[in-house]
């Protein structure tokens, strides 16, 4: 590791959490350079929901390469796009009643955040947008302006504006309707909020906590959108492609989103891919109006279409997911409730957060984790809670080994 700290950035982070060299990796498996075998609960934080290397992309992957197919063609028609747009609207969205235009942004989340914004202000002819407590959306300034950490909000160093931030479901204990809250702010000519372009709200919180917000508040929340002449966008950048449970996080609410944000496991293999879903009457863009070099990358195209394929087609791959999610939250509760009442678990579907309340006792558990072969994560305003976001296609016994690792090292973090 000494070569790394010499030679890149101080600015590195998960390398300092996860002090090994990775060499290969395959499913829910990683293999250090020295042999050691590691358990990943932490799926490249939601962009490897299939595994590493998952072996049948992986083939369509190989072979699209092999035949000299266009890789690059900056947003140029190809074969390739036009397999996943159809592919991606029968498979997903004229099943669950959608209908969206696709738009391919550069290839980070960040990105897809930033054109979900400026589509927004250009439709709606206004500026502001209404964002929620703890929420993430990424660190161009466009989107840490909508994003709640100060850590990463101060390193900007410019002042951030452009976003109002609103109590997230549940922030003010559970009482408080924070949706009517919102409603009346929005509503009253007079509460000096202004007018919002849209709101954008994640319908499980991933780095702010594993926060899940009910079915009744996203719906309220929606409705307040529509009543605000607002946009209601949905940032599904780590939440969907299956991780809570069905392929998007918000279908379990039966929302029709104005614009869906995706990323993260798109691609299916961990190549960077991101998109806009827009509603057919909200394509304002002239052309040419946002561009980038690297809209969707036609390698992360393919891989993105062989996902869909084997994983999406039938209804088994959401009810394992669901099922395992199940397992899971249960092994984590009865973990918890060893332990006294201190703790609580929180989540949907595989992506579930551990909340120790207090960070040293996070931060020593994940750490003592690593050292017994499981990489898991921390999240929240304290990095207090534990985030286990396996891949969804972890086999049961790895599941197990790493929810073992995990008990066996909170317990030790206790001591
Ligand atoms: C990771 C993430 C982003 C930003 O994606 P990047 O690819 O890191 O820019 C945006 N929104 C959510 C919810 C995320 O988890």
């Amino acid at each position: 590791m000494q070569a790394f700290e010499a030679l890149e950035s101080n600015v590195r982070s998960y390398s300092r959490l996860f002090p090994a060299i990775f060499s290969r990796a395959r499913g829910s498996i990683m293999l250090t350079e020295s042999g050691r075998k590691v358990i990943d609960f932490l799926s490249g934080a939601g962009a490897l929901n299939y595994g590493h290397n998952n072996h049948q992309i992986k083939a369509a992957i190989a072979e699209y390469l092999a035949s000299d197919a266009v890789v690059h063609g900056l947003d140029m028609a190809t074969p390739a796009k036009l397999e996943f747009m159809e592919t991606f609207s029968s498979v997903i969205l004229r099943k669950r009643g959608l209908q969206y235009r696709f738009q391919f942004t550069g290839p980070t989340g960040a990105d897809a955040i930033e054109a979900a914004l400026k589509l927004s202000r250009k439709v709606t002819g206004r500026k502001n947008i209404i964002s929620f407590t703890r929420g993430y959306h990424g660190l161009s300034l466009g989107a840490v302006a909508a994003s709640g950490n100060r850590f990463l909000r101060t390193a900007s160093g410019v002042s951030l504006s452009g976003a109002t931030f609103m109590p997230y479901d549940g922030y003010l204990g559970p009482a408080v309707d924070t949706a009517e809250y919102l409603r009346k702010a929005l509503l009253d000519k007079s509460s000096g909020i202004d007018s919002p372009a849209a709101i954008l709200v994640e319908a499980v919180q991933g780095e702010g906590g594993i926060n899940v917000a009910s079915k009744e508040w996203l719906q309220s929340i929606q409705a307040i959108a529509k009543d605000a002449g607002a946009l209601f966008i949905v940032d599904d950048v780590q939440m969907g492609c299956g991780r809570t449970g069905e392929f998007f996080s918000f279908e379990f609410a039966s929302l029709s989103p104005d614009i869906v944000v995706m990323s993260k496991s798109l691609s299916g293999y961990g190549l960077p891919l991101s998109m806009l879903l827009i509603k057919e009457g909200l394509d304002a863009w002239q052309p040419g109006e946002h561009t980038s070099t690297f809209r969707g990358n036609n390698l992360a195209l393919v891989a993105a279409t062989a996902a869909l394929d084997i994983y999406w087609r039938c209804q088994n791959f959401s009810q394992g997911v669901q099922r395992m999610g199940e397992f899971m939250r249960r092994r984590l509760e009865a973990i918890a409730s060893k332990h006294g009442n201190s703790f609580a678990v929180r989540g949907r579907g595989m992506a579930l957060g551990f909340d120790c309340q207090v960070a040293e006792i996070a931060e020593v558990t994940t750490r003592k984790a690593f050292d017994k072969g499981l990489i898991i994560e921390r999240c929240g305003p304290d990095d207090q809670v534990v985030k286990f976001l396996p891949a969804l296609t972890v086999d049961h016994e790895t599941l197990n080994d790493g929810l073992q690792i995990f008990e066996a090292s909170l317990a030790e973090a206790l001591k």
